[in-house]
Formats: C-alpha cells, sequence, structure tokens
C-alpha cells in the first residue's frame, strides 16, 4: 500500500509533455523569444488548458549579463504573448498548467493538472481486482519479476475502464479512487460502488461523458459497468473515501453438517443487533487490532441444498461479512455459526446495493 501511494505521488507532479531545442546563440534576444515561444507552441499543440503560467530555469551556461537581459525580454513577455495568441489565462498563484522552460536541459517541459469524474461502478466477475497491483519487487517501476510492466496481470476495474478514461481524455495515466473496496472475488451489483476517476495530464476537458459511459457499458459488458459520471473537483476525494455506507449483501453460505428448514428458521428477520468483530486474522497485518460494534440486519434465509442456503443481510459501514459468517475463530460474536450451533463459510459473497444516505 505504501508502495503505490508513493508511486501515484511520484506520477501526480510529473511534467508529463516535453520538447527539446538545440539553439545555443543567446546573443540575440528577439531571436531567443521567437525560438523559444515556436517551441511553446508546438508542444501546446492542440491541448485543451485554460490558464497556465511558463516558468523558465537558465542554469550557468549563459553569461549573467546576458541573462539580465534575456530575464527583462523575456520572462514577462512570454506569458503576455502566449496568453494574447492563445486566448489563455496566465494564473501565477494556482495555474491549471505550468510550462518549464529549462535551458540547462534544452528542454520545455509541461505540466497539467488532473481533471476528475464521479461515477458508480458494478463488477460481475470475481476474478477482477478494483485497483491495479502493483509488482512488489519494485513497486511499479517494472523490473524483470515483472516483466517491465510494473504490475500482475490480473484485470481490474481500475485499468478496464482507464483505458477508457485514457482514450477519450487523451490522458497519461488515471487513478481510481473507491468509496471503499470489495475483495476480488466478492461482486459489486446493484447501483454500484461510488468512485472518482483522477485523470493524469490530459489533453482534452471537453468530453461528453455519457459517450464515455456508453462505450465503456458497451465493450466491457458481462465484466464492469459504469453509470451517473460527472465532473467533480479534486476537494471531493477524501470524503468520498470516508463517507460511511451500510451495504447490502447476499452470500451463499456452506455449512459443515447437514441443515434444514428448521435450522434456518432459527434466524430472527428484520431485526438490527450488534455485533462485536476483532480484527480479523486475514486483514491483521494491514490494521490496528481492536475490537469494532457493527450493525447487522438479516433480511432473508434460504435454503439451497443440504448444506448450503443463502443469506440477505444488511450491514454497517466496515463488517467483515465473511467472518461475520464464520465467526472467525470466535473473534466476531454473534456470528452465523453461533447462531446455527454449525460451523459455515461464506462460498460467495455479492454485494446487493451500497447505500446512500438517503435511501437508508
Ligand atoms: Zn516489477
Amino acid at each position: 500500500m505504501v508502495r503505490r501511494l508513493m508511486h501515484i505521488k511520484e506520477k501526480h507532479k510529473e511534467y508529463h509533455y516535453q520538447i527539446s531545442f538545440d539553439f545555443t546563440d543567446f546573443s540575440n534576444e528577439e531571436k531567443v523569444f521567437n525560438d523559444v515561444f515556436s517551441k511553446l507552441q508546438e508542444l501546446f499543440g492542440e491541448k485543451e488548458i485554460s490558464s497556465f503560467k511558463i516558468g523558465i530555469s537558465w542554469g550557468k551556461e549563459i553569461d549573467s549579463v546576458q541573462r539580465d537581459l534575456l530575464k527583462k525580454s523575456l520572462q514577462h513577455k512570454i506569458n503576455l504573448e502566449f496568453a494574447k495568441k492563445n486566448n489563455l489565462k496566465i494564473n501565477f498563484s494556482d495555474p491549471e498548467s505550468v510550462f518549464l522552460i529549462h535551458f540547462p536541459k534544452k528542454t520545455i517541459f509541461l505540466r497539467i493538472n488532473p481533471v476528475f469524474v464521479y461515477g458508480r461502478y458494478s463488477k460481475y466477475l470475481r476474478s477482477i481486482a478494483q485497483t491495479e497491483y502493483f509488482c512488489n519487487k519494485c513497486g511499479g517501476y517494472g523490473c524483470w519479476y515483472c516483466k517491465d510492466t510494473g504490475h500482475f496481470s490480473e484485470d481490474s476495474v481500475e485499468q478496464l475502464i482507464g483505458d477508457y478514461f485514457k482514450k477519450y481524455f487523451l490522458a497519461k495515466d488515471i487513478i481510481l479512487h473507491g468509496a471503499g473496496r470489495e475483495d476480488m472475488d466478492v461482486l459489486m451489483l446493484g447501483k454500484g460502488r461510488p468512485f472518482i476517476m483522477q485523470i493524469i495530464s490530459p489533453e482534452k476537458k471537453t468530453i461528453f461523458l455519457k459517450n464515455l459511459e456508453d462505450e465503456i457499458n458497451q465493450k466491457l459488458k458481462g465484466k464492469v459497468s459504469v453509470n451517473s459520471l460527472k465532473f467533480v473537483t479534486s476537494k471531493e476525494v477524501s470524503p468520498l473515501k470516508d463517507t460511511p455506507h451500510n451495504k447490502i449483501y447476499q452470500a451463499l453460505v456452506k455449512a459443515e453438517q447437514k441443515i434444514t428448514s428448521q435450522n434456518i428458521g432459527q434466524f430472527v428477520l428484520g431485526k438490527e443487533f450488534s455485533v462485536i468483530q476483532t480484527t480479523p486474522v486475514r486483514v491483521e497485518k494491514r490494521r490496528t487490532m481492536m475490537d469494532r460494534e457493527k450493525k447487522v440486519t438479516l433480511i432473508e434465509a434460504k435454503l439451497v441444498d443440504d448444506f448450503h442456503f443463502s443469506l440477505v443481510l444488511k450491514t454497517s459501514h466496515g463488517t467483515y461479512v465473511k467472518e461475520f459468517i464464520s465467526g472467525d475463530d470466535n473473534r466476531t460474536k454473534p456470528s452465523v455459526s453461533e447462531i446455527l450451533g454449525v460451523p459455515c463459510y461464506c462460498e460467495k459473497l455479492d454485494v446487493l446495493e451500497i447505500m446512500d444516505n438517503d435511501n437508508e
């Protein structure tokens, strides 16, 4: 997880676009200006940018007298002229894009702020992770272990739908921020899980999101779908990740002894009760060891065959459902195993709905 965050941070601040130049004669300020300006235009191309600033890194190759002259003639003028020619706003405090004219590296760099799109995704296969798993040897940079890909080959919602976001926005990369996450083997059904896609260095921003949505839903049919796409700001990422949601799950439960509809009749349906969960064994490396109180309501219980039944249940935010079913060696109390008096475990799990505050 830490590696992934480092990776994101570095991707975030990168100057993704660049163009090199080779002029070495700085004696004629007019000519330097014109050469730099045409390179700037070339780098800018057709990119959709609203506000910008141009910074200059001088280095020591240019002697100090010449540098002072150039500073006077270039720095201010190039911002003004570039704004005028392309009908863009100069913004020194919070620019949407930053050009950096780097004389020592003979390169002009361009960084464009990310854009953010909210949506909800559903997932219909038990083999798709939410986000890309980066290689644990190189942390995503590419090495012999991951065959220079930086990640492993499992499909993820992030990468599957992200490819279409990249294509529409002509973006360099994407990061999916989810409102929580389901395990890879858990289906995400119903209206889907809220997410915000962070789109890195987009060349295009005027996107008709309905077209993107339709193409994703058509091309990824049977795997992943999205709905409710809309533009948001970076400020909405933290609340999205932190807002608690109740959820409705459907579980296929396997009992270790033969069960009957009489056994199933022991469940009290429609009544909310408290469950105390000590941090489960399977996540104890990642989470602080503590007791958490969760709320569970059993909604429906149906016998499937002698050893299986299905359960529909509503749980409060952060309930470990698989452990609520098994009991996790008495770390979760009460549990389905305990109520039934028969050891049980969850064979299949689907999220039927992630509830918004207004439909709870
Ligand atoms: Zn690697």
